[in-house]
């Protein structure tokens, strides 16, 4: 039997459950959320030392407003101003609604919301819960999800989103059931789509195992994507995955490699360095610059780089050493900004990083006992990992799909955010996707234009592919397939980038798509069947990033979260090769937006538009009272 509904949620990440609760309040009760898992996904898996959620300044005495805040959101560049307002604007709803479901958000004894202030944020908008602050938001709106009875059905993998005759709109989707193998349709007016950031995608990647993102799907259904070229990187441990910034480096471990086995032990940094304190200054530093940043080479950024010689070209391991200070630390010969730091926070007296952990943050030290791992007894191993994609799907001011109507991405699978990112900000902007949509939905989407028929013809022909792929037997491994994507994105697609190996990697990507698509499915589990047809749209996506990569090294150069390295740059290192040559930003990009989508035969095609900037609105009262009682602001 079809489901047929108004508004279909697929993921139930903090964006997916927000919408299905917001749809809810305003009123659109045929609403189901279709997920692989309440437990899948970053929100609910993640974390880091203070899990940060920005939003608008609520405390004391500096002034801040909806456009001062839209200002700092766009100010990364390669931003639209006018989503950027509305992410402001109602970031303090979003932000109340979440207090309100039990969020444990601190405020003072005045009710104030305090803040911090966190990278690219010049006011002091920043909160957090602790380091699982967005694992709080998933558990306070799934508890609203149960008590309100909406539907949620799990173990559903989206495999397609059904799109109407002339492909300008989306009808529908079709899911694979992984305890069954079934193929299940939904028919519905309007899909709010918050399946997550690329997870998957990178072999060297701090996003939590059990999230894969499905962005593929909308590309192959024709929704535009921007952005994709701007990622976040960062130094992880791999082994339980987690950003090792602010603390773990403050308290100035060795970094040590070795070789496949374990042996060979090296304290790489030091080639690179004229002194030991020089080292130690600039691991230092590195826990206040945790994401790599082109800003910061020559500077702490360099430490990623060291890191990822060893890792990616010399095929080594590299490892956080919290036990012991192999060269000692000196610490009247450091910066004045790092010896002050030591002596305020009271750790020149103890002599191991473990020890100046444990007196700094001993949570951050428990966190790793917690799972499994005794930095008393053992290295940790990191790599500089994926961690979040500033970019994703295209959407207006109401995060519906520019290009394919009553699609609406919210979550990270919204590329809303540009060049760099306030820190909390992915959290905010998902939480004011999901308002959007919902608000929108029950304004204008309401009611059923989807013509039956059109429906019905939408799945015949995506079932009539699927049931040919039954009968063909398997001619890939997927799950070989998914490591040979993700050790290509993290060679060529990771924060250090040149054309050449990712001319290479286009045309490795093109055979991989062709491969996925000449293999069946026939005989494999549900599991693996819903996984199959999973990586044939993530190798289907990696096309379009790679793309994006390229076109973006030649037109914008080093900046953000990558660098490009060329003939003509700067030499990055003394003590490095000829090849790690950095080419200049282009800083006129930083006004475009790079915007990619399939054209008729579905292969990617990539333009620019000038970035919209944030909206000098002035209004009137009974003007704005007017065109809310009237309706007239929701328009598309
Ligand atoms: C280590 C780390 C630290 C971070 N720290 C911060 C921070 O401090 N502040 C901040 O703002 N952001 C931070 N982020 C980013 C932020 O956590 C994410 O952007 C955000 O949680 C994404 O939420 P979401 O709801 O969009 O997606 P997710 O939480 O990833 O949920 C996606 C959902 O979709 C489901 N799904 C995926 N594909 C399919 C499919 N094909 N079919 C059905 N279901 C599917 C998944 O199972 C899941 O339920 C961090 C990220 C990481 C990795």
């Amino acid at each position: 039997m079809i489901q047929q509904l108004n508004t279909l949620v697929i993921g139930s990440g903090a964006a997916g459950l927000a919408a299905a609760v917001r749809l809810h309040a305003v009123g659109v009760d045929s609403v189901a959320i279709y997920t692989e898992s309440l437990r899948h996904g970053t929100s609910i898996n993640t974390g880091s030392d203070k899990q940060t959620y920005y939003k608008l300044g609520m405390y004391g005495k500096e002034p801040d407003s909806p456009w001062l805040m839209a200002q700092d959101l766009a100010a990364g560049g390669a931003v639209h101003g006018d989503i950027a307002l509305v992410e402001a604007a109602v970031s303090a709803e979003a932000f109340h609604h979440l207090v309100l479901l039990g969020v444990p958000f601190p405020h003072d004894a005045s009710g104030q919301f305090i803040g911090y202030k966190t990278d690219h944020d010049p006011k002091r908008r920043a909160t957090s819960c602790g380091p699982y602050t967005s694992k709080e938001m998933c558990r306070a709106l799934a508890k609203n999800i149960a008590e309100s009875h909406i539907s949620l059905q799990e173990n559903r993998i989206c495999i397609q989103l059904l799109t109407d005759a002339t492909k300008t709109r989306v009808i529908g989707a079709l899911f694979v059931n992984t305890k069954t193998g079934e193929f299940e349709a939904v028919q519905a007016e309007n899909v709010v789509f918050a399946t997550g950031g690329p997870g998957n995608f990178y072999a060297d990647s701090v996003y939590p195992a059990l999230q894969t993102g499905g962005i593929g799907v909308a590309l192959e259904a024709g929704a535009q994507a921007q952005n994709l070229a701007e990622s976040q990187f960062g130094l992880a441990s791999t082994a339980f995955r987690w950003n090792v910034s602010g603390s773990y480096m403050q308290v100035l471990p060795d970094f040590v490699s070795t070789d496949a086995d374990g042996g060979d032990e090296r304290l790489f940094l030091s080639d690179y360095f004229d002194s030991t304190e020089a080292m130690h200054n600039a691991i230092f530093l590195k826990g206040y610059q945790w994401p790599f940043n082109a800003a910061h080479v020559p500077g702490s950024s360099l430490i990623d780089i060291f890191t990822f010689i060893e890792t990616t070209q010399r095929k080594r391991r590299v490892f956080l050493d919290f036990r012991r200070n192999r060269l000692p630390v000196n610490i009247k010969r450091l910066s004045d900004e790092v010896r002050l730091y030591l002596e305020k926070s009271g750790l020149t007296d103890v002599d191991t990083p473990l020890k100046r952990l444990e007196r700094l943050n001993a949570p951050a030290n428990a966190l790793y006992r917690e799972h499994g791992i005794d930095l008393a007894t053992q290295m940790l191993e990191v790599a500089v990992c994926a961690q979040h994609n500033n970019g994703g799907l295209s959407g207006n001011i109401w995060w519906e799909s520019v290009n394919l109507k009553h699609l609406f991405p919210i979550g990270e699978v919204n590329g809303s955010h540009g060049v760099a990112r306030p820190g909390g900000s992915a959290l905010n902007a998902g939480q004011v996707g999901a308002f959007r949509a919902a608000e929108f939905i029950a304004a204008r989407y309401g009611g059923s234009t989807v013509p039956q028929e059109e429906f019905e013809a939408a799945l015949r022909s995506a079932m009539t592919a699927l049931e040919s792929d039954a009968v063909r037997p398997p001619r890939v491994d997927w799950r070989q397939e998914r490591r040979d994507m993700q050790q290509r994105m993290s060679a060529v697609a990771s924060f250090v980038r040149s054309s050449a190996p990712l001319e290479e990697a286009i045309l490795q990507a093109k055979a991989q798509c062709n491969r996925m698509k000449d293999s069946g499915f026939q005989n494999l589990s549900p599991f693996d069947k819903a996984e199959f047809l999973r990586t044939r749209s993530m190798v289907t996506a990696q096309l379009f990033y790679l793309m994006s990569i390229h076109k973006h090294i030649h037109t914008t150069g080093s900046r953000g979260g990558a660098i490009v390295l060329g003939d003509g740059g700067t030499l990055i290192h003394p003590k490095l090769p000829s090849i790690w040559k950095m080419l200049p930003e282009k800083p006129e990009q930083r006004h475009q937006i790079m915007t990619i989508v399939a054209d008729k035969d579905g292969t990617p095609s990539i333009a620019w538009e000038p970035c919209r900037p944030v909206p000098e609105e002035d209004g009137w009262f009974e003007t704005v009272w007017r065109e809310f009682r009237e309706g007239s602001l929701f328009c598309n």
